[in-house]
């Protein structure tokens, strides 16, 4: 089995699933195997959540505060595992909950998801990646269309529910693209992070 638990530069990481609804033309799936101290992040198949449990009981969280869901695919695939372990890790462990997603739960799911992460999800960092449609379609390659501004919509409506909501860009990016992420961040009262692209 694929590592569920795996540090990298003194975070702790939780990849519990490789479905994916996108396809980044930037994505670290398609160049390597594993990230950090993992042997690889290739599951044979997603993680049960007794699984991921036991993964979270044989790690050492001490010197740990938060946890990341991040791995080899789109965390909120797998949103039963997602929550209910992140509840479990909260609770056992003490650490904050924090989500990395493309924030196209509401579209992959046909309803709205955001609800079930309230109280357990601490800080959720959602994919910008582009400042339009057009843009982030190029890049991300989604699977649904109209996924630019369900991302939006998602992050929005994120706010009402989750602490700390932040959208993502890479450094890569143009200035000129850079700065109207930031305008369209700023738009929507959420704080825009800027990624070293690794
Ligand atoms: S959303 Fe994440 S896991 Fe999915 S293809 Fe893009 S970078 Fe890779």
């Amino acid at each position: 089995m694929a590592d569920i638990l795996y540090t990298y530069k003194n975070q702790v990481y939780a990849n519990i699933t490789n479905k994916c609804d996108c396809r980044c033309t930037f994505c670290i799936r398609s160049h390597e195997d594993s990230v950090g101290d993992a042997k690889t992040l290739w599951h044979k198949t997603d993680p049960s959540l007794e699984e991921v449990i036991a993964a979270m009981d044989a790690f050492d969280f001490t010197g740990y505060d938060e946890l990341v869901y991040c791995g080899y695919g789109e965390p909120t695939c797998a949103l039963e595992t997602l929550t209910a372990s992140a509840k479990y890790a909260k609770e056992k462990y003490g650490v904050r909950i924090r989500v990395n997603t493309n924030g196209l739960a509401n579209l992959y799911y046909g309803r709205d998801i955001i609800p079930a992460l309230a109280g357990i999800v601490d800080s959720v960092s959602i994919s910008l990646n582009a400042p339009t449609s057009e843009e982030y379609d190029k890049v991300t390659r989604p699977r649904f269309t109209g996924a630019f501004d369900a991302l939006l919509q998602f992050a929005s409506e994120c706010k009402d529910y989750i602490p700390d909501v932040r959208l993502t860009i890479v450094d890569v990016l143009p200035q000129d693209k850079i700065e109207a992420s930031q305008a369209l961040a700023d738009s929507l009262g959420i704080t825009l992070r800027i990624r070293k692209y690794a």
